[in-house]
């Protein structure tokens, strides 16, 4: 099966996946599951949180204000959607935007860890804490508690091995956060230094191959 084919079956499983509360919100609304946008061959992958009321409608990650931003992130360093693929934790909007919760997460992350091993992205950037928590705890959900937040360890890539797919992890501020502390800007772009030159590693690597 080609790389398309397995993430289309993985969009299947994930509407078939009828045992989530979110569903059940995402259907009575008419809302659509938010799986993921881009290139099934990216080297670099981005994984937030869960869709906006904007992701919902849609039916795409970061297509509102906070993917305004993320565009900005990708201009910056010369990247579009055809380099990278971008998806969230959780592949339905919990309610009114709350914070996802541990059952949720543990329901929908084996569909991102498939999103990853088919991709096998080099680097992943985790966007914002419960990306960053989830990878750090190497997909532990009771471990993400414990994890230092985005604060401590933005920028600080590191290589994580979750069930035997292993990759690099940037984690990064979430593009929202940007937003609404603008004392984060600098930080962010200093970040996209690191993330560029992990990026050239990977192409160098990708032409080497
Ligand atoms: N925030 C996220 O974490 N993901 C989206 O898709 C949109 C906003």
């Amino acid at each position: 099966m080609s790389k398309t084919d397995l993430m289309k079956a993985i969009k299947d499983e994930i509407l078939r996946l009828t045992n989530s509360p979110l569903y059940i919100y995402r259907t009575s609304n008419n809302y659509f599951p938010v799986i993921g946008e881009g290139s099934h061959d990216a080297k670099i992958m981005f994984v937030g949180e869960a869709a906006g009321r904007q992701e919902d409608e849609q039916g795409f990650p970061f297509v509102g204000i906070a993917g305004k931003n993320l565009d900005k992130l990708l201009e910056k360093v010369g990247l579009s959607l055809n380099d990278v693929y971008i998806t969230n934790i959780l592949k339905y909007r919990p309610p009114e935007n709350r914070n996802p919760n541990p059952e949720e997460i543990r329901k929908h992350t084996p569909y991102l860890l498939k999103q990853i091993s088919i991709i096998k992205p080099g680097v992943v950037c985790s966007l914002g804490n419960y990306a960053t928590k989830f990878f750090l705890s190497e997909g532990n959900v009771d471990l993400m508690d414990k994890q230092p937040g985005i604060t401590s360890v933005h920028g600080k890539a590191k290589f994580v091995e979750i069930q035997n797919v292993k990759f690099k992890l940037i984690p990064l501020f979430h593009p929202a956060a940007i937003i609404y502390k603008r004392d984060l800007a600098p930080l962010w772009e200093k970040d996209m230094e690191i993330v560029k030159k992990e990026i050239k590693v990977n192409k160098e690597q990708v032409k080497l191959n």
